[in-house]
């Protein structure tokens, strides 16, 4: 059995929730595949792909500098996170510059949990209007790739999906993969008619199937990006959404 899971910004924004990203991998040996999105918003600091997006340099700098120093990584794994970034910056492209964030959260998953980091401009290739996903692992192995971009094999660069894309990579891989299941964490424990974090009475669905799952949800969006339902309902891979601060909790499964 293969578990492609995809974890979100919010997943991904302190020290401490990638430390909890690293155990929820660990408890499960079918997660075999990670796809992570860039650090989310925290108070005084936004997200790291608005602060990339805007040339606010000095905040995805600290931001970057601080998430290294918390997970204790020293000067090798600082000097490895400068050179890519120096690297991005300097291919001038707005999408180059804006994929550090999603690199980022990958490799500091990747020395948290051992897992090999493989990149996305190797796995997912954009030709000829088509998306291409490459696995370029071994069965065996399990890996962590950052999500929401790929390489233009035409324009020879990085290119983007939409914003919240790293759900379409997730989706593409796990359908290019025949996973049994793809796993959304958020900080939300699953599908709710109304956004629980304002509705008290917000109605928890505990399984759906596709096409209720747009007839109920207020904004599908926030569950998973569009461009990467389709491909899972094609293939028929179910879809759990989970809750990364409440693991236990069963969340939503979308079939
Ligand atoms: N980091 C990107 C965004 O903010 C992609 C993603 O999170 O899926 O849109």
């Amino acid at each position: 059995m293969t578990i492609v899971a995809k974890f979100g910004g919010t997943s991904m924004a302190t020290a401490a929730s990638i430390k909890q990203v690293a155990a929820i991998l660990n408890t499960n040996p079918q997660r075999k595949i990670c796809v992570v999105s860039a650090p989310g918003n925290i108070p005084g600091s936004d997200k790291m792909t608005d602060a990339l997006l805007h040339k606010r340099r000095q905040s995805y700098g600290r931001r970057t500098m601080s998430l290294l120093r918390e997970l204790n990584q020293g000067y090798q794994a600082q000097l490895v996170v400068l050179a890519k970034l120096l690297e991005l910056e300097s291919e001038q492209t707005d999408a180059a510059r804006i994929s550090f964030g999603e690199w980022l959260s990958a490799y500091l998953l990747a020395q948290v949990t051992g897992w090999r980091l493989v990149d996305a401009s190797e796995v997912i290739i954009f030709c000829n209007n088509t998306v291409q996903v490459n696995i370029v692992w071994e069965e065996h192995e399990r890996v962590i790739i950052p999500g929401f971009y790929g390489y233009d094999a035409d324009a020879n660069t990085i290119k983007l999906f939409p914003r919240g894309g790293s759900d379409i990579t997730a989706a593409l891989i796990a359908e290019k993969v025949q996973a049994d299941l793809c796993e959304r964490w958020t900080d939300v424990s699953g599908v709710f008619n109304k956004d629980p974090r304002y509705y008290q009475g917000a109605i928890h669905y505990a399984r759906l199937t596709y096409p209720e799952l747009l007839a109920v949800a207020e904004d599908t969006f926030q569950i998973f990006h569009p461009e990467g339902i389709t491909p899972l309902q094609m293939a028929q891979i179910p879809l759990r959404i989970m809750n990364t601060f409440a693991a236990h909790e069963p969340g939503t499964l979308i079939q």
